[in-house]
């Protein structure tokens, strides 16, 4: 299923539109860092780009092995922080998420409930 191409503006800006769209096929559109899947729906779809592993500030290459799809929330919590490793960095990302999700449990879980 070939997505909507309006989904590659949010590529990385120094990824051309083609090199984006190997990357997202590589990969599959699935988000290398959650597993979120970018063809499961057109808000998935949205929030789908190419992330730098090493990020270009640090000289991290154009270059295929240095580029994943990344969903756009991932590449935020992801942030310029510099990781050793694809590996490492998901094990940052993914800790850091559920963090975020306990904190927006605990937030959701005390005023909601009463009013339900
Ligand atoms: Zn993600």
């Amino acid at each position: 299923m070939p997505l909507d191409l309006a989904t590659l503006t949010l590529v990385a800006k120094p990824v051309t539109l083609d090199e984006g769209i190997r990357v997202l096929e590589r990969d599959k559109y699935r988000c290398r860092y959650c597993g979120l899947d970018g063809t499961a729906s057109f808000e998935n779809a949205l929030i789908m780009s190419v992330d730098f592993v090493v990020p270009r500030a640090h000289k991290g290459r154009k270059d295929p092995s240095n580029l994943v799809a990344c969903c756009r929330p991932c590449n935020m919590i992801k942030g310029r922080r510099v990781y050793g490793s694809l590996e490492e960095a998901k094990t940052y990302v993914l800790a850091r998420r559920e963090d975020l999700r306990k904190a927006w449990e605990l937030k959701r879980g005390r005023p909601l409930s009463q009013s339900a």
